[in-house]
């Protein structure tokens, strides 16, 4: 069997990812990778789901018994993937989506090369901007940091695989798909199959 494909979302905050992700695995069925913070839940959140929260000293422990792929203070809070469930999962030839920050992009990509990693970005920073005041959950300088964040973000363009703008949902969603599917259908990522196709008696 093919190992599983170990597909990253990135890119700055309101551009979408979130969205995105969401739509990628309910139309592909892409097995979810679910980060652990110390955010709070915003309002719709579910524990589980959209992250494991965890208080600061949890998180800590978590560090220290070595459970994540990578870990990234954002914002003034903690994220990080736990690595268990990933590897059973491409092991067992699932592929994995993530969605995280752009240094955790990177840091993904660093200790896993074969990973695919995909830069979400707005048509422009005014629609970033208006989507981070759509909602409604940052303060002015929230706001500011995220917007300037997004600039030195896109500036680091170079070490991702694929850009999308995320112009609507559905454009963006099936952009983001063709891409998995392509990757899909590397060769090197087939070779398990295609051994065992040669392998087989005619
Ligand atoms: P939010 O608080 O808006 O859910 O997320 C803030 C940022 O943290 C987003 O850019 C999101 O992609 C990123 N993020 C979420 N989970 C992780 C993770 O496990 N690792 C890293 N490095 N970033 C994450």
């Amino acid at each position: 069997m093919n190992k599983g494909l170990l597909v990253v979302i990135s890119g700055p905050s309101g551009a979408g990812k979130g969205t995105i992700y969401g739509k990628v695995i309910e139309q592909t069925g892409m097995k979810r990778s679910v980060s652990v913070t110390t955010r709070k839940p915003r309002p719709g959140e579910v524990e589980g789901v959209n992250y494991y929260f965890r208080t600061e000293e949890q998180y800590q422990q978590m560090i220290a018994s070595g459970e994540f792929l990578e870990t990234a203070a954002v914002y003034n809070n903690f994220y990080g993937t736990p690595k268990a469930p990933v590897f059973s999962n491409l092991e067992s030839g699932y592929d994995v989506l993530f969605e995280v920050d752009v240094h955790g992009a990177k840091s993904i990509k660093s200790k896993y090369p074969e990973a695919v990693t995909i830069f979400l970005m707005t048509p422009d920073f005014d629609t970033l901007e208006a989507r981070l005041k759509s909602r409604g959950t940052e303060s002015a300088s929230a706001l500011k940091m995220r917007l300037d964040s997004a600039r030195n973000e896109l500036a680091k363009y170079e070490m991702f695989d694929y850009i999308v703008f995320n112009d609507t949902v559905e454009q963006a969603t099936a952009e983001v798909i063709s891409i998995i599917e392509a990757e899909k259908h590397k060769v090197k990522n087939n070779v398990a199959k295609i051994n065992a196709l040669l392998a087989q008696k005619r």
